[in-house]
């Protein structure tokens, strides 16, 4: 007997991204309301719009990915054993990349520079001029509804947007005229996709180890100014995006190797030798790639083999001569590259809890046409408490991640629009490496849930969670991993002595505050026990971190708890907040959530297991009470090794 000749369940068709989540409406539409009254109407109803294209549009487009042999794949010689690095991509691909230039997923998060022919289309809400601050979640709530559909295309793009913002902050009239346009375009034919070039073998982690080195093309005996051009040499160990136009790299200007980080700068390196400037006569200049090569000075050695994401052509480069501009000043790279990450970071929380929508929406309607046997009757999964307990807990943490997420967006909004106060700043520093970290270690919890929840039919590649939990993986990876983060979050408190953390904790608790008034005809009971965890949380922070002083210690296992209860708190408060919006009256017709269910979730979150405070609050007093020994972790980590 076949497959089709006995019973199968229902199919199902995933709706659109918008209309199917009302807690993304809800959180996105109490976000717009509050900063822009005026055009909550106007952005919410585009959003639901986007949303029906992406379902229509880049969904088929996303399956033509799916057919054999779409992956990428790298042609080095041709058929006259001439080099020619040729990367080829699948028609799906390409047709995505087009999707997102053509509908502006990196220019509406930008203002009028070098896209001025489209603001005002139909598809446009103008950007930062018209929409201010709330330009970046407007963007990011867009992205929010592509990701899931993309095969990961928003990884180009994201290093293109992180491009145009360091253009933006350090780029001359002269880099600015020439690149931003290209950068913003929204018509493929002439658009451009910028990559990342850090990483290399002596270490991803640490880019003040990079060894590539970068002379001047030409002697002029005068002070390095951006513009000037390089010559760079050197080997980069991932490089996504290399079917893109330019790259942003970073390669050693000084060869005082003491110098470390302060010794690197930053490049912007055309990917072909059609894009490059032209090399002045003066300039005595080897190309090393073979004629027939397109790349400038750039030989792609081979592409990697990689567990998921397996439709971004990441390379292995070696620079060899490759034509490059100074971006900003000399010695300055690391701190300027650090505008790049600041923006991939937050794309990198976008696909991730996107891709927690997207499983949760897969594995409960699975749950309305699945029937199992509960003693000896068929039962559809939805209606076993056991089931829906399971589920419920990854819609908590959807929930709470919404909370992280979306008001990260809107600090980065504010901090590019010049409206963030320095107080706003200090908290968009520290939680852009929280929510990237964090999110990331959640997501993949979550889809491997909604796996579970779904049976073998889960485990099948047809289905998209797989692909899914195997393309999140990676977000504990680049852009850097959790622990890296982690050491970032703790810097930051170092440089702010304290003052980040200080004002954090006030700032929860001022909004637990304010929401309390709406709460407590909610829930009086709930209301009290999220505050009577949070006291104990606070508690606890100052112990460790303030009087404590524990990150002065420089054990990092406290950088990592503190970034977890970073984490875990803004998220709790958020669901606070937004049970507390949804309490209280409004003349704006403006959807809303049940404030008795978001109520609930803030409760599971802060003081249930859903969140995991407890658990974090326990792992740092074993540490803050020595009782978790660092020898012990090293037997228990590498016991054949020691
Ligand atoms: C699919 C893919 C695509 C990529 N694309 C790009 C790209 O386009 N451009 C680019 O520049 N890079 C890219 N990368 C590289 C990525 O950014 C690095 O892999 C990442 O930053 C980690 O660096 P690493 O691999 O050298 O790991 P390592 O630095 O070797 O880290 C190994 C482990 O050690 C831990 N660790 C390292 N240092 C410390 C420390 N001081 N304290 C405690 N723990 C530490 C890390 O957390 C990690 O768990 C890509 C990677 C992947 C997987």
């Amino acid at each position: 007997m076949r497959i089709d000749e006995v019973h199968t369940h229902t199919p199902f068709e995933l709706s659109d991204g918008w209309s199917s989540d009302p807690s993304l409406r809800h959180v996105v539409g109490r976000l717009v309301l509050l900063n822009t009254p005026a055009r909550v109407h106007q952005i919410l109803d585009s959003l639901a719009a986007f949303a029906k294209t992406c379902a229509q549009t880049s969904r088929p487009l996303a399956a033509l990915c799916d057919r054999p042999g779409a992956e990428p794949r790298l042609v080095q010689y041709n058929e006259w054993g001439q080099r020619v690095d040729r990367v080829e991509t699948s028609e799906g691909w390409r047709g995505l990349k087009d999707f997102m230039t053509v509908h502006g997923l990196v220019g509406e998060g930008y203002g009028a520079e070098g896209q001025e022919a489209w603001l005002g289309k139909p598809d446009s809400l103008g950007g930062r001029e018209q929409l201010g601050a709330v330009a970046r979640l407007f963007s990011f709530a867009r992205n929010f509804l592509f990701a899931p559909d993309s095969k990961v295309t928003p990884c180009p793009f994201s290093m293109t947007d992180g491009a145009v913002r360091t253009l933006e902050l350090y780029g001359t009239a002269e880099q600015k005229g020439k690149y931003l346009p290209k950068l913003l375009s929204r018509d493929p034919t002439t658009s451009w996709q910028s990559g990342q070039w850090m990483t290399e073998v002596i270490g991803g982690s640490d880019v003040g180890m990079t060894e590539t080195r970068a002379t001047p093309l030409v002697e002029t005996g005068r002070q390095a100014k951006a513009g000037d051009l390089y010559t760079i040499h050197g080997f980069k160990w991932f490089s996504s995006a290399i079917d893109g136009h330019a790259s942003l790299a970073l390669a050693r200007t000084s060869s005082d190797t003491s110098l470390g980080s302060k010794g690197l700068s930053l490049f912007l390196i055309p990917v072909r030798k059609q894009d490059r400037p032209p090399i002045p006569a003066t300039a005595s200049y080897t190309d090393e790639t073979a004629a027939t090569s397109p790349f400038n000075g750039i030989k792609v050695h081979r592409l990697k083999n990689k567990l998921g994401t397996r439709h971004v052509p990441t390379a292995e480069l070696e620079l060899c001569g490759a034509i490059g501009e100074l971006i900003g000043q000399e010695g300055r790279g690391v701190a300027q590259i650090a505008s790049v990450l600041n923006i991939t970071r937050i794309y990198s929380a976008t696909g991730c809890v996107a891709a927690i929508a997207r499983s949760l929406e897969v594995a409960s309607s699975y749950a309305q046409v699945r029937a199992v046997g509960v003693q000896g009757r068929p039962t559809l999964l939805k209606d076993i408490p056991m089931h829906a307990d399971r589920l419920a807990r990854v819609g908590v943490c959807y929930r709470a991640l919404l909370q992280l997420y979306f008001p990260t967006t809107l600090l980065l909004g504010k901090a590019e629009t010049g409206t963030a106060t320095p107080r706003d700043l200090r908290r968009l520093r520290m939680l852009t490496p929280v929510c990237k970290a964090f999110v990331a270690f959640r997501t993949t919890e979550c889809i491997a849930q909604c796996i579970e929840a779904m049976g073998g039919q889960g485990y099948m590649a047809e289905n998209p969670l797989p692909e899914a939990l195997r393309d999140t993986l990676v977000e504990r990876i680049w852009e850097g991993t959790p622990s890296i983060l982690s050491l970032d979050v703790a810097r930051i408190m170092v440089q702010t002595k304290g003052l980040a953390l200080n004002e954090w904790l006030q700032d929860c608790a001022a909004v637990v505050d304010a929401s309390t008034g709406a709460l407590v005809a909610v829930d009086r009971g709930k209301v009290e026990k999220i505050g009577r965890q949070l006291d104990k949380v606070y508690a606890a922070i100052k112990r460790a971190y303030i009087d404590g002083a524990a990150l002065a210690t420089g054990d990092g296992r406290y950088a990592r708890s503190l970034l977890e209860l970073i984490a875990i708190v803004t998220s709790g408060v958020g669901l606070v907040e937004q049970a507390a919006w949804s309490a209280s009256p409004s003349t704006v017709a403006v959807e809303r959530g049940d404030a008795g269910l978001e109520l609930e979730t803030a409760v599971r979150w802060i003081c249930g297991t859903d969140g995991g405070l407890d658990r974090t609050l326990s792992e740092l007093d074993a540490l803050m009470d020595g009782a978790k020994l660092a020898s012990f972790d090293s037997q228990l980590a590498f016991p054949s090794r020691l």
